[in-house]
C-alpha cells in the first residue's frame, strides 16, 4: 500500500492506493438483500463446486438449522439461520414454538414428533394469531475491506489488492504463517486444516469474489446461483445506492429494522466491498457492529515505543553521565 494520509484508516480509493493506473476497473462487490434469502444454500453449494473448496463440518448443531456452521477456510460463504421470537412484516412460518430455545429440531423419535404436531394442529382450521416467531437468513462472505488488515499484515505478499479492488491470496506464495488470522475484524480468514488429501492443506483461504470469473467479466459464483438476487454483484458504488433505495423501501412498508452494515466509508475499515442489509442489530447476525482495521492503530503505537526508546535511552545516559562525577 502506498502512502498517503487515509492508508490506515478513513475513505480511500483501495485500488488507486494500492497503486493501480487510473484506467483500471470500477470497485466490484455484493449487495447482500437479507430480507429476501429463504436460506436455500444455493451460494455456499456454487462456491465450493466454482473454487473446489471441501464439503466439511456438515452436521446438525441442535441450536439452529444452520449445518454449516460459520466462515472458515472450507466455507467461503456461509448462511446463518437465526430464529428469533419477532414477527416480521406478514411471515408466518406455520411453527408455534414454545421457546425459541425449544425448536422442533429432525428427531430420530418419530412418537414425541407425532405427538408434537397433533399438539400445534388446530383442528378447526383456524390458523389463530400470526406466530410471534421470525427466521433471519444471512449469507456472509470475506468483506474485501477498504483497509484490509488481512493484507497489511502478510509477511509474503502472498495477500493482494486486485485490480477489482477485491482481496485475494495466492496459494503458491502463503507459507500459512496465520498473521492474516487474528488480523481480521471479522473472523474471515482462516488456514485450511484438512481433511486429508485436500488442496492447500496449512494454507489461508477465503472469498476470492472469484477473481477468476472477473478477469473475464464474469458474474461470481454465488451470486449467478442465488435465485432470489439476495446476492447483488456489481460496482460498489452503485450498489450502495441500490441498497439505500431498499432499505427507504422496506421502511415505507413498515420494517423499520432494516438497515445498512459495511455501507460506509468513514467506518472503522473505510466501508466494505460486501455490504448487508440486515433486519435487526449486526450482533444478532454475528458481525462486529462497530468493526475496526487491526492496523490502523500502527502510527500511534510505533509514536509511543519510539518515545519509549527515546526515554530509556535518555535514562541510561543520565546514568551513566551521573555515575562518572
Ligand atoms: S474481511 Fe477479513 S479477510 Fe476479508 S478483506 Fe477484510 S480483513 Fe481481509
Ligand atoms: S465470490 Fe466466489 S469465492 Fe467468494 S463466496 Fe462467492 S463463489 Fe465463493
Ligand atoms: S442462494 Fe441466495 S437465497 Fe439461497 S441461501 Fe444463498 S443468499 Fe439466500
Amino acid at each position: 500500500m502506498i502512502g498517503g494520509k487515509n492508508s490506515l484508516y478513513g475513505p480511500v480509493n483501495p485500488t488507486a492506493d494500492a497503486g493501480y493506473s487510473a484506467d483500471h476497473p470500477a470497485r466490484k462487490g455484493f449487495f447482500t438483500d437479507t430480507s429476501i434469502c429463504i436460506g436455500c444454500k444455493a451460494c455456499e453449494v456454487a462456491c465450493k463446486e466454482w473454487n473446489d473448496v471441501p464439503a466439511t463440518h456438515f452436521d446438525m448443531t441442535a441450536t439452529s438449522y444452520d449445518n454449516s456452521h460459520s466462515l472458515n477456510a472450507n466455507q467461503w460463504r456461509h448462511v446463518a439461520f437465526i430464529e428469533q421470537r419477532k414477527q416480521l412484516g406478514a411471515q408466518d412460518p406455520g411453527m408455534r414454538p414454545p421457546e425459541v430455545t425449544d425448536l422442533p429440531m429432525p428427531t430420530m423419535r418419530p412418537t414425541d414428533t407425532a405427538e408434537a404436531v397433533a399438539d400445534q394442529a388446530d383442528p378447526t382450521g383456524d390458523p389463530g394469531e400470526k406466530p410471534d416467531f421470525r427466521w433471519l437468513m444471512s449469507s456472509d462472505v470475506c468483506k474485501h475491506c477498504t483497509h484490509a488488515a488481512c493484507l497489511d499484515v502478510c509477511p509474503t505478499g502472498s495477500l493482494f489488492r486486485t485490480e477489482f479492488g477485491t482481496v485475494v491470496v495466492q496459494d503458491d506464495i502463503c507459507n500459512g504463517c496465520g498473521y492474516c488470522v487474528p488480523a481480521c475484524p471479522y473472523g474471515v480468514i482462516d488456514r485450511r486444516k484438512g481433511p486429508d488429501g485436500a488442496s492447500n492443506v496449512g494454507i489461508a483461504q477465503k472469498c476470492t469474489l472469484c477473481y477468476d470469473r472477473l478477469t473475464v467479466g464474469e458474474t461470481p459464483a454465488c451470486a449467478k446461483s442465488c435465485p432470489t438476487q439476495s446476492i447483488q454483484f456489481g460496482d460498489v458504488e452503485e450498489l450502495r445506492e441500490r441498497a439505500s433505495a431498499r432499505v427507504a423501501q422496506l421502511h415505507q412498508a413498515g420494517i423499520m429494522d432494516a438497515r445498512l452494515y459495511g455501507n460506509d466509508p468513514h467506518d472503522g475499515v473505510g466501508g466494505a466491498g460486501s455490504m448487508f442489509l440486515l433486519l435487526d442489530e449486526p450482533e444478532v447476525y454475528g458481525f462486529p457492529p462497530d468493526p475496526v482495521v487491526t492496523t490502523a492503530d500502527l502510527p500511534h503505537m510505533f509514536r509511543r515505543a519510539t518515545a519509549a526508546a527515546v526515554t530509556l535511552l535518555a535514562g541510561g545516559a543520565l546514568a551513566f553521565v551521573g555515575r562518572r562525577r
